[in-house]
């Protein structure tokens, strides 16, 4: 491992303009960081969606407008730096790279998956363009290179969601040159054809643990707006405090289970070369921020809460598979061929419940597949509430406590013993954020 390698992520709101864009360089500048993985500027991902869609629907004029705010303040930011010819260059070629792929897709009223991730790597593009004039004018005597992340971060070809390939991303860190610093983008990756991949929303996080990991660096910082990961989210729970230090597996079933400050799949390449990650404010820069590693000091039972919303749950049942076999594996079966991701299950000798995204249900050949199993019932209108901690099962008192803090009528299913580190259970949404609160005051600030 190379002792002071540092790669730091910055998200969209430490992009949105160039004050802030200021202050994440001046954080590069103090951490030395060698890779710096950036997000699109604030909201400009949400708008490339939105031009995707309106250009494929034949809504010119708004499609234009759209287009003309995204032009006009990436342009605003590099006319606040210092005339650079290259550089205005390189972001009028994305400019006439946008006007190009509306142009396409509104002729042929078809959004293609390879065109949507194309349109928006544009974000990434634009701001990693933008940051590298703002950091060249922090360290003036270092070479501050413009990296396209699509050299390094290889993908396989499923767009909207790649998935990265290890291997290749590590032989593509291993050509870069370690006394340069790296300006690169987040969110996206190409496949072996050399099409443009994203890592699905909010991948920025995760390119930079796989930079991290390619590199082998010392430590993953994420800089975001938020002070570091909370016991719970503080607009359910104003009581929620910042954890300042949890293990790799905790941090990842808070992710896993709707913790919104990392993506999920980002603390795997860390823990693949035991990198700690840190995550902080960069308005805040000075905290303390959460530091996430392999063996921490304090391993309370109950860590934080977490609530991941529009649940919803699938009850498949059927009586004729009573001492049968072969029911888990087909209804899995059918999961896997729609790649639908299953975040609880509990089952019975004839029946089979399992908690999904509230989207899934909208996906009605997959719940035409699961009907051709079993009897499907469908309810919707649930959070799922995770417990997140330390041998969260050998806690006898756990489930008294539990059921003392939230009222047992209302919990609908739960889900306890796969990992030693969660607890789940589902409620109706509206009781969600009482649940939470109580749960936290009880379990966490240990009052009752
Ligand atoms: N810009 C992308 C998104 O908004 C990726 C990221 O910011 O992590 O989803
Ligand atoms: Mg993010």
């Amino acid at each position: 491992m190379n002792r002071s390698f540092i790669v730091s992520k910055f998200g969209g709101t430490s992009m949105g303009d160039i004050s802030s864009m200021e202050r994440s360089a001046t954080i590069c500048v103090e951490r030395n960081s060698s890779v710096i993985v950036l997000s699109a500027t604030s909201g400009t991902t949400d708008r490339l969606i939105q031009v995707a869609k309106l250009a494929s629907t034949g809504k010119t004029e708004d499609c234009e407008k759209l287009v003309f705010g995204i032009k006009e303040r990436h342009q605003a930011m590099m006319n606040e730096m210092p005339q650079n010819h290259t550089g205005l260059s390189i972001l009028h070629s994305y400019f006439t790279e946008l006007d190009l792929l509306v142009q396409n897709i509104s002729l042929l009223k078809e959004l293609t998956p390879k065109a949507h991730d194309h349109i928006l790597s544009l974000g990434e593009r634009m701001s990693s363009l933008i940051f590298q004039q703002v950091l060249k004018t922090k360290i003036p005597n270092k070479s501050v290179v413009l990296l396209d992340a699509r050299q390094v971060i290889k993908t396989d070809s499923n767009f909207g969601k790649a998935t990265p390939l290890i291997s290749e991303i590590a032989k593509n860190c291993q050509e870069l040159k370690t006394d340069t610093v790296y300006v690169t983008q987040g969110f996206i990756g190409s496949d072996a054809d050399g099409n443009t991949t994203i890592l699905g929303r909010g991948g920025s996080d995760y390119s930079a643990a796989l930079f991290a990991e390619g590199f082998g660096a010392s430590v993953l910082e994420i800089w975001t707006d938020v002070a570091g990961i909370a016991t719970t989210d503080p607009r359910l729970c104003p009581e929620a405090k910042i954890i300042h230090e949890i293990s790799y597996a905790e941090a990842g079933e808070m992710a896993q289970y709707g913790a919104k400050i990392l993506h999920p799949a980002t603390i795997a390449p860390a823990v693949r070369k035991s990198i700690p990650v840190f995550v902080g404010s960069t308005f805040e820069k000075d905290l303390p921020g959460t530091w996430i590693k392999q063996d921490v000091e304090n391993r309370p039972a109950v860590r934080a809460i977490t609530k991941r919303a529009h649940q919803a749950l699938l009850t498949i049942s059927n009586p004729s598979m009573l001492n049968a076999y072969g029911f888990m594996g087909e209804i899995f079966g059918l999961f896997g061929k729609h790649r639908i991701s299953v975040d609880c299950v509990t089952t019975s000798e004839i029946s089979i419940a399992v908690t999904v995204d509230q989207t899934t249900v909208e996906n009605e050949k997959f719940i035409q597949d699961l009907e051709s199993v079993g009897k499907v019932i469908v309810e919707t209108g649930y959070s799922l509430i995770s417990l997140i901690g330390n041998d969260i099962f050998s806690q006898a008192n756990l489930a008294k406590s539990i059921f003392s803090s939230v009222d047992e009528a209302s919990i609908r299913m739960m889900s306890l013993g796969a990992s030693s580190f969660n607890f789940n259970f589902l409620v109706k949404e509206e009781e969600s954020k009482s649940c939470i609160q109580k749960l936290h005051r009880n379990l966490i600030e240990g009052k009752k």
